[in-house]
């Protein structure tokens, strides 16, 4: 490319998501010695400051140089056997990965099929809890904000589901889009793992994950799991006690981390998860005003971090993507597997706001217009009337 594009790259793909200048800052500081007395304070304000974002006290944070997909192998071998049984829920994309991954380390999943068009249903988990009789399911996993089609399990719900049928399954959560931009309570919810990754919700850079680990997963992973050595959670219990880790962190990307971690706080996690509802809300109003249709179909399980699309029959989701970057200097999300060119994400996560989200909006629709997308006008309107309203969001309702 030769041609300079002009102002700030839309970069409204739901992960990676745009990165402040304040956490930009924070990460250019000097790399300092991960051994040295200086460190101790960054590993420990690291450690300390997710666990109040995973909302745990009894819980213990790992944080892996990895991408989110290392963390899930983390997950699953520091706490299931080979030939373990694990429940599976095809959320979409996503979880289909990591049930691809169960399989490849040896593990027995057994998915729940899912039309890709709504949350986890913990109806069906606990009837399938119900006939396991002699507990061979170790793990239920559940992805909490699906990122290919903006659809957000009840997590609070598929923990009751394993109460109510008296079942010891594990309960393993792929927050890795969700954390920090959609409700998340570790504790009250009774998550036993969870994996989250550093950008999305958390507006890092992309390369370091993190599983947060209850007491009982835990006390199952120091008796059994599998044959590992740099995913160990053990070998990172000593030194992360006083601010270290068994080998070298990412130490500037924990620099950004602990920016991260105070500029949610300024804000209120509420009100990150508040603002993220709304941007939501508006995203599906100029959906619907477009005449087009929003992928995920159950009402309030559509997700704050993301919107995805359908396309109308016979257009190509990747042409128009094509013709919005070209035109607009906006990526927006392709459609992953079986919705490939089927329907594009819009990535409203992170540090965005309602300017922010009308020029994407605004970039969208010139966009069905320059491609030649059947629609109605009228999208970014309807988008403004909800911004514009006083639009409250129940966090009890989710
Ligand atoms: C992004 C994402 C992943 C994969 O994380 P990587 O960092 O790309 O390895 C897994 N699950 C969900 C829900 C995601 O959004």
């Amino acid at each position: 490319m030769t041609s300079r594009h002009a102002g700030r790259h839309f970069l409204q793909i739901p992960g990676p998501s745009a990165v402040p200048d304040r956490i930009l800052r924070a990460i250019s500081a000097q790399t300092i010695d991960h051994r040295g007395p200086d460190f101790a304070a960054v590993g420990k304000t690291a450690l300390d400051g997710m666990k109040t974002i995973f909302k745990t006290e009894a819980g213990q944070v790992i944080i892996f140089p990895a991408s989110g997909t290392g963390a899930w192998e983390a997950a699953l071998i520091n706490t299931m056997q080979e030939g373990d049984r694990v429940l599976m829920y095809e959320t979409g994309h996503f979880s289909m990965l990591w049930m691809k991954m169960a399989k490849r380390l040896g593990l027995n999943p057994e998915f729940i099929e899912g039309d890709w068009r709504g949350g986890a249903d913990p109806e069906a988990i606990a009837k399938r809890l119900r006939e396991d009789k002699n507990h061979e399911i170790k793990a239920v996993c559940v992805v909490h904000n699906e990122t290919s089609t903006g659809s957000v399990s009840p997590i609070a719900d598929v923990r009751s589901a394993i109460d109510e049928t008296d079942h010891p399954a594990l309960l393993m959560v792929d927050s890795i889009s969700g954390l920090a931009s959609v409700d998340f309570r570790f504790d009250e919810w009774g998550v036993d793992v969870c994996v989250s990754g550093s950008q999305k919700g958390l507006m890092l850079p992309p390369g370091i994950s993190f599983n947060c680990v209850g007491p009982r997963a835990m006390e199952v992973s120091s008796k059994g799991g599998m044959r590992r050595s740099y995913w160990d959670w053990q070998d990172m219990t000593g030194p992360n006690e006083t601010g270290y880790f068994p080998y070298t962190p990412a130490t500037n990307m924990l620099y950004g981390l602990n920016e991260t971690v105070e500029m949610l706080h300024e804000e209120g996690l509420d009100n990150v998860f508040a603002r993220h509802a709304r941007h939501g809300a508006a995203t599906r109003a100029a959906v619907r005003a477009w005449g087009l249709e929003v992928l995920c179909a159950q009402q309030g399980q559509e997700s704050g971090v993301l919107t995805a699309v359908l396309m109308p029959e016979g257009h190509s989701a990747d042409a128009f993507r094509a013709t919005v970057l070209k035109n607009f200097d906006i990526s927006l999300g392709n459609g992953l597997s079986k919705v490939a060119d089927r329907v594009f994400r819009i990535g409203h996560l992170g540090d965005f706001n309602d300017a922010m989200l009308m020029g994407t909006l605004s970039g969208i629709e010139m966009g069905l217009e320059k491609a030649g997308v059947p629609h109605e006008k009228g999208g970014t309107a309807a988008a403004m009337e909800v911004l514009k309203g006083d639009y409250t969001h129940s966090l009890a309702a989710e």
